[in-house]
């Protein structure tokens, strides 16, 4: 059986790990193909596409958006787009530069609370274009001012906790054009984690392609009931282990194992829609 794990950080956005790093783990899980799907970004893509190359491994462009539809946060994955679609890469520095402002707004609050952080600590450790949350908790682990990520979290960066604040976030049909314009297939990610349930037929009207049943933090009853929805409004069916690094002493890679198949659904839908919307066959990027 071949496998695949379309759900995977680097530290071009929150994760740890370099595409190099993730491609090698994968290799070690024995995947057949994977995806790169950093927050907002799809900087990692060009390393991680030449490291699959070589460790013989599919590798398929991805990224990973916030977006929101009736003040319900959700989650999409774009898969296969042209990573050098012009307004892709617009839009994308656009939510990277409201990323940026949060961090220094939570910097504020903090320092309102007396934590003494600096927002430049965060974008050092950083290191990217998409800080988030966990870098901050990083930063304030790093500044010996938490003992633990999970501690910052608790204390400060948790949804209505002092230093919380909200991210400006696009619209879910935005979400699902933007992606589509690039060429690429749109997904509603862990859809167990936001429940989003209730906004699933707005997006399928909106084009959505399909949703992520398989997820590190899906129960087989949870993966099962999104396997039934997407059943019910024809959407194709991608899993990953959202993989930010090590989790337990352990990467995560490779823990949610999607079944090819469902990789060579999703390509044929790609090349249909191609040339179905006329899309000249320079602006899809061919998978192999
Ligand atoms: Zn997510
Ligand atoms: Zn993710």
């Amino acid at each position: 059986m071949k496998f695949a794990d379309l759900h995977l950080h680097t530290y071009f956005s929150d994760g740890t790990f370099s595409p190099e790093e993730v491609v090698g783990y994968g290799q070690k899980a024995g995947l057949a193909a994977l995806a790169l799907t950093d927050h907002d970004s799809v900087e990692g893509c060009t390393r991680a596409a030449a490291a699959c190359a070589a460790a013989g491994i599919e590798f398929i462009t991805g990224v990973e958006l916030t977006a929101e539809h009736d003040d319900i946060e959700v989650h999409l994955l774009g898969y296969f787009m042209d990573a050098q679609n012009e307004k892709l890469i617009v839009e994308i520095a656009k939510f990277q530069a409201v990323r940026q402002n949060r961090i220094r707004e939570m910097v504020a609050h903090l320092n309102e609370l007396n934590v003494p952080l600096e927002a430049e600590s965060v974008f050092v450790l950083a290191n990217c274009k998409s800080p988030g949350r966990p870098h901050v908790a990083r930063a304030l682990v790093k500044a010996g001012l938490c003992k633990t990520s999970d501690e910052a979290f608790e204390r400060f960066l948790k949804k209505n906790r002092p230093a919380w604040v909200p991210k400006a976030k696009m619209s879910a049909l935005q979400g699902v054009g933007l992606i589509h314009q690039a060429g690429g297939l749109a997904v509603m990610a862990h859809p167990g984690l936001n429940r989003t349930d209730e906004i699933i037929p707005a997006l399928v009207d909106a084009g959505l392609d399909g949703i992520e049943c398989f997820h590190t933090k899906h129960s087989t009853k949870t993966a099962e009931r999104y396997l039934e929805i997407a059943d019910k409004f024809n959407l194709l069916v991608t899993g990953g282990s959202d993989c930010h690094g090590f989790s337990k002493g352990k990467p995560l890679i490779g823990g949610v194992k999607l079944p090819y198949e469902h990789v060579e659904k999703l390509k044929s839908r790609v090349e249909n829609r191609g040339s179905r919307a006329g899309i000249p066959d320079s602006t899809l990027r061919n998978p192999h």
